[in-house]
């Protein structure tokens, strides 16, 4: 039987993504353990009017082929008449940015430790041609161990012009390489940028450039004057300098071993890089998370939000005039083996 909506029990809102809800969803029938899974719904009208059908689709396989402990796992995709379904792999340590904001900023011991298993995460993806792009503080999140894991990579894998004009309207360009903004064409090194720009924010607290005036904002990305505070190491700087660096042929990563320059920086020297892929070192903080389907790390914004059940007939009834093909997927038990 392909996976269908009936299969779920709808739980809790936990997010919202510029598509549509992320709810935390208990399977029904699988096995006598319940299993919770993260279920991010794509209003189809949505993706159809901002013109990403194609690369909707194009996702969706990309989804299906990653396999790596720092990127969620895609278990089920489905579709009603109106929407698509991705179930995905459940993270209850939430977003990182959550925890950020709770501490202030974190020791370099800790930013170090999510850089190196996000680095991992991005020279995979590179090595499969998938441009992340859109690494920001919304995709980071936790698993029960505090391990990371990367969500909603490639979305917008195509179509930068889309995400860019969509960014502009409701989010805010901190963590864009400037070649994006300035839309000069780019390649991989804008993903070294952005994981600059996330460290920047874990050792500081801030974005690079912050400021609430969006005009200067962009200025000051361009121009590329950063300060930094006096407590960051001189070994810390000199990796984000590197990482933020505007011309992408000189940033670090930007040459063509790509990741392998990144992890030889000296703020990395003594990591043991099969240790971190294989989840062998201990993260430096574990989320308290009592039950299966704890949402304590969610925001209360989303969490106290009512299921509406209605959400689960939801058109079902309708006859399906934007079929998406070849959307529906089930991870099998050999692939679940397959992954390291
Ligand atoms: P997205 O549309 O993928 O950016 O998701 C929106 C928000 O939903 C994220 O920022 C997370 O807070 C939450 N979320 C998405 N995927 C998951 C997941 N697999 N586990 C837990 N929370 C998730």
């Amino acid at each position: 039987m392909p996976p269908s909506l009936d299969d779920f029990i709808l739980m809790k809102v936990i997010g919202k993504g510029s598509y549509g809800k992320v709810m935390l969803v208990r399977h029904k029938t699988e096995g006598e353990e319940p299993v919770v899974y993260a279920m991010k719904m794509l209003r189809k009208e949505n993706v159809i009017k901002r013109n990403q059908v194609e690369h909707t689709k194009t996702e969706r396989n990309v989804l299906e082929a990653v396999s790596h402990p720092f990127i969620v796992t895609l278990h089920y995709a489905f579709q009603t008449p109106k929407k698509l379904y991705f179930v995905l792999e459940y993270c209850p340590g939430g977003e990182l940015f959550f925890h950020l904001s709770r501490a202030g900023r974190f020791a370099e011991g800790r930013c170090r430790f999510y850089a190196c298993e996000i680095l991992l995460a991005i020279e995979y993806l590179h090595r499969l041609n998938i441009i992340y792009r859109d690494l920001k503080p919304e995709n980071i999140l936790l698993d029960a161990a505090g391990h990371v894991k990367l969500t909603d990579f490639g979305l917008s894998k195509e179509g930068i012009q889309d995400n860019f004009s969509a960014r502009s309207m409701c989010g805010t360009p901190e963590y864009l390489a400037p070649e994006i903004l300035d839309k000069r064409g780019h390649g991989k090194a804008v993903d070294w940028y952005s994981l600059g720009a996330l460290m920047y924010e874990m050792l500081t607290g801030l974005p690079p450039f912050y400021t609430r005036d969006r005009e200067k904002l962009f200025e000051r990305i361009r121009r590329g004057e950063l300060t930094y505070p006096s407590y960051i190491t001189a070994i810390a700087k000199n990796l984000l300098q590197q990482l933020l660096t505007g011309d992408p042929a000189k940033r670090l990563g930007g040459g063509p071993s790509d990741g392998e320059e990144v992890k030889g920086h000296p703020f990395f020297t003594g990591i043991d890089w099969l240790a971190i892929l294989h989840r062998r070192v201990i993260p430096p903080f574990k989320p308290n998370v009592s039950e299966e389907g704890d949402v304590k790390y969610f925001d209360k914004e989303f969490v106290d939000l009512p299921v509406v059940n209605s959400e689960v007939a939801d058109g079902a009834h309708l006859r399906d005039v934007n079929h998406f093909e070849g959307f529906t997927y089930q991870a099998s038990d050999l692939d679940e083996r397959a992954r390291p």
